[in-house]
């Protein structure tokens, strides 16, 4: 069953907590838009635009792409129309400085976030996780080899793209987002959860568990604030 809703959701979580993965199950459930900051910088890199060749040299080394040019290329997104309900927000916020930015742009169009979703995975696990991850080319599905393969090795179910593991999923590059994570991305936890919109997720769970108490949280936060 699916319902439409209306909300801005930010998913939190370390890379590996699985908010692309959730966030795939519930744009299909609550028919909101799911924008990944780390999708568009790829598919400007794709097309070679300079906003993508700028990206790659911080995404390669695992840090952060500067805040004023994260914060440019959401702002446009935000600016087409299927954002103009609510949204699904993947990988952004990852700084205070971001989700300033974030109610600032809500704010102008008379709305603000609904929820903050945070998926709390342990260590150990993320690393799990990104060793094991495969995406599509062709529509951004992820998979991991060994908790979520598909049913083709190789080729995505949904497209019969081919899967491909990320040029930033190495080990080296793994141990530096969750180091930056922990530094610049960690405070949003308290910053969410002082204003009263944190919700948090055991995402130790499989795939189907998370989503389920995610699917409840936010459903019951985007129909009581519409
Ligand atoms: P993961 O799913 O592993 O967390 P993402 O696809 O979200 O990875 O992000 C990949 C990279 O893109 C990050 O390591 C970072 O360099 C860049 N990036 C994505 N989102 C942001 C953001 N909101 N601010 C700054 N950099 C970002
Ligand atoms: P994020 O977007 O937070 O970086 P992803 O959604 O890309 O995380 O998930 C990272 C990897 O972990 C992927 O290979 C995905 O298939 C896998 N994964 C996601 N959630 C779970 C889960 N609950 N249990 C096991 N594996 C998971
Ligand atoms: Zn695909």
């Amino acid at each position: 069953m699916s319902t439409s809703a209306s909300g801005y959701i930010v998913l939190l979580g370390a890379p590996g907590a699985g908010k692309g993965t959730q966030a795939e199950r519930l744009e299909k459930d609550i028919e909101l838009p799911h924008i990944a900051t780390g999708d568009l910088f790829r598919a400007a890199l794709k097309q070679q635009t300079e906003l993508g060749k700028l990206a790659q040299s911080y995404m390669d080394r695992g840090v952060l792409v500067p805040d004023d040019v994260t914060i440019a290329m959401v702002k446009e997104r935000f600016g087409q129309a299927d954002a103009s309900r609510g949204a699904i927000l993947d990988g952004f916020p990852r700084t205070v400085e971001q989700a300033v930015a974030l109610d600032s742009i809500l704010a102008e169009r008379g709305a603000g976030v609904t929820i903050a979703p945070y998926i709390k995975v342990s260590t150990d696990t993320l690393l799990a996780r990104l060793a094991g991850r495969w995406v599509c080319r062709g529509c951004g599905a992820v998979y991991h080899m060994l908790y979520s393969p598909p049913a083709r090795e190789g080729v995505c179910d949904s497209c019969g793209g081919e899967l491909y593991q990320r040029s930033d999923d190495t080990p080296e590059t793994h141990l530096k987002r969750i180091q930056v994570y922990l530094e610049e991305t960690a405070p949003l936890i308290e910053f969410y959860r002082d204003r009263g919109l944190l919700a948090e997720v055991d995402g130790e769970q499989d795939i189907e568990g998370v989503y389920a108490d995610l699917l409840r949280l936010v459903r019951g936060a985007t129909q009581s604030s519409s």
